[in-house]
């Protein structure tokens, strides 16, 4: 028997939680504030953005985007990024990727704040969470956490393999596998004989952006397979990494695409971003 995760559904019942928290905020004089940096005007950036920012006005979230010309240099950027880091009323700032070409993304990154940090990507929270400490962590692996969670997924022992090892995906999924007691490996392009990789695993979690990649062929009966590709297809369609109708049904526990890792990750920028405020209220001299 195969489940097919309700990534929507678990994304409310994560959402639901918020409220009674943001009004204890509110109780206390502050409104969580979100403020998302955006660098020209690509177009699948700005449906992301707008995804969240819709998601965080609802929430009662004090959300801005700030929108930056594609010509803007490094040092503009990073002054920017500054200002936001000394703004007390700013709780959580992302930049979204990618960056222009021009721009030094590990730079950029590396500005924000790590108490401000709200997709987890500064140098020092990854190092935090490869170290098993905790702090802010990418979203989308969040919520990936949040589905095995949810789907009683057994991790500690498991052998789960990662494949795709990007710095907002694979590298974080490993390191929180890892700290969940799984023995983890990590496959790339490089990989010799990624079928063989794959069939030893109990959890697949693919993350390449290469439509169907996944197939039938690579996967153990009875595994588990996350699929966290958005990819766009010719005629417009939205697709993911796996070929679900073949690989679906030899699995315990499938993501479809959409509405499954997608609506996670969404839920987790704004768990984060309260939480991040939390924090922020509680190390706040009195
Ligand atoms: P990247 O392009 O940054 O990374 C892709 C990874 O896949 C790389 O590590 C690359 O290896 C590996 N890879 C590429 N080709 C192969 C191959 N033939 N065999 C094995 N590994 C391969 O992608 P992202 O991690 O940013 O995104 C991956 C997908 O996930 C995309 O479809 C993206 O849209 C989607 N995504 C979805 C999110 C969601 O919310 N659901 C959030 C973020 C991303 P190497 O390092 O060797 O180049």
């Amino acid at each position: 028997m195969t489940t097919v995760v309700d990534g929507r559904a678990l994304a409310n019942d994560l959402l639901n939680a918020l409220p009674p928290r943001i009004q204890s905020l509110q109780a206390q004089g502050v409104v969580p504030a979100l403020r998302i940096i955006q660098v020209g005007d690509d177009p699948a950036s700005t449906l992301y953005i707008r995804n969240k920012e819709r998601r965080a006005a609802k929430l009662g979230i004090d959300v801005a985007v700030i929108q930056l010309p594609a010509t803007v240099s490094q040092a503009e950027l990073l002054a920017k990024i500054a200002a936001l880091n000394a703004d007390p009323a700013v709780h959580a700032i992302l930049v979204q990727m990618p960056l222009p070409g021009h721009l030094d993304d590990a730079a950029v990154v590396a500005a924000i704040d790590p108490a401000k940090d709200a997709d987890g990507f500064t140098p020092t929270n990854a190092g935090r969470l490869w170290s098993g400490d905790p702090g802010p962590v990418p979203a989308t692996p969040a919520g990936i956490m949040a589905i095995l969670q949810r789907y009683k997924v057994p991790l500690r022992g498991a052998r789960a393999v990662m494949v795709g090892r990007s710095r907002i995906v694979g590298r974080p999924m490993a390191a929180m596998l890892l700290n969940a007691d799984a023995t983890v490996t990590v496959a790339h392009s490089q990989t010799k004989d990624l079928a063989s990789v794959t069939r030893t695993a109990d959890i697949v979690i693919i993350a390449v952006g290469i439509p169907h990649f996944l197939t039938a062929a690579m996967v153990k009966p009875g595994a588990v397979v996350i699929d966290v590709g958005i990819d766009r297809l010719a005629d417009g369609k939205v697709t993911g990494d796996v070929d679900f109708a073949a690989v679906a049904p030899l699995t315990s526990v499938i993501t479809p695409v959409p509405r499954g890792v997608g609506p996670l990750t969404v839920a987790e920028l704004m768990i984060q971003t309260v939480a991040l405020t939390e924090s922020q209220v509680r190390h706040e001299p009195s």
